[in-house]
């Protein structure tokens, strides 16, 4: 039988806090337990805020806490042509538009809306435009013409074409959801997936990497629980497939908020800085000693 591959995928653009050593050493726990492979992704491709510092930090900290990881490391940015290959076949399914808004626009449009417009799960309100409002020739037109635009998900015609999907949810969903789960795409709206100025996104690079590193169990925190629903749905149209899901709970700060890379309390440096033990961290994420 082949190992069970596990990956921890980390974006350099700021210093691990508890809550990534926690993702990291449950991914290291599991991939030890079952005889499995533990990987480690770079997720970089915002070449603005991802820093070569905060890279080598990654390094460090998990080096510290005792974590081994297999080599060679995937560095996103190595690697667009893999995603514009992706974003190519959505293309050829006729699944993905341009959108030409800018956020100014967009906030008018939404306050055009009114309040009882939908809000994505992570409470951000759905872009409110559509494919529909612009001839499919004007939209070529204006990326000929050179100006920004944003390459989204027609999320109608691509559920309608994936029809339902499923995912097998091995941890726990913010309201508890566990076992085999619906997801629910349609909640995100068109999101983008590319730009103009960037060759992918969040959702598209991630389900792709997960496909070609054969990642078979994804565990990351519960915040990334519903982003689930938009990567069944593009594994589902790539062809690509699907690992199991364990969302574990999220380490929150003393005000009960999810812990931030701007914080510096929590950074893992500060604390190893201060003469915590590795063994310390465990403790302070709830894990149990090895
Ligand atoms: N790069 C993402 C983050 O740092 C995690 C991606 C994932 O685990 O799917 O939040």
């Amino acid at each position: 039988m082949t190992p069970p591959v596990f990956r921890f995928a980390p974006s350099p653009n700021g210093y691990l806090h508890l809550g990534h050593a926690l993702s990291a050493l449950l991914n290291a726990d599991l991939a030890r337990e079952s005889a499995g492979r533990l990987l480690l992704r770079i997720e970089d491709i915002d070449r603005t805020r991802c820093k070569p510092q905060f890279e080598q930090a990654i390094y460090d900290d998990l080096a510290w806490l005792g974590i081994d990881w297999e080599r060679p490391v995937r560095r996103q940015s190595e690697h667009f042509h893999a995603y514009r290959d992706a974003l190519a076949r959505l293309k050829a399914r006729g699944l993905v538009y341009a959108s030409f808004e800018s956020r100014g626009e967009i906030a008018q449009m939404l306050t055009e809306r009114g309040d009882t417009w939908p809000r994505d799960p992570d409470g951000t309100p759905i872009y409110p435009g559509g494919r529909d409002s612009m001839r499919d020739a004007e939209r070529r037109a204006r990326m000929e013409a050179g100006e920004p635009y944003a390459l989204r998900l027609d999320m109608a015609a691509a559920v309608a074409r994936a029809g339902d999907l499923v995912w097998r949810e091995a941890g726990q969903g913010p309201g508890g959801e566990t076992g085999e789960l619906v997801a629910k795409p349609l909640a995100w709206g068109d999101v983008i997936l590319a730009r103009k100025e960037m060759p992918t996104s969040y959702h598209l690079s991630v389900v792709v990497d997960d496909a070609l590193q054969g990642v078979t169990h994804v565990v990351r925190g519960q915040d990334l629980f519903w982003s689930t629903s938009v990567h069944r749905l593009l594994q589902a149209l790539l062809g690509l497939p699907a690992p199991v899901y364990r969302h574990h709970r999220l380490i929150l700060d003393a005000d009960g908020r999810k812990l931030s890379k701007s914080t510096q309390a929590t950074a893992l440096r500060a604390l190893r800085a201060g003469g915590a033990p590795p063994l310390d961290i465990r403790r302070m994420v709830g894990l149990p000693e090895p």
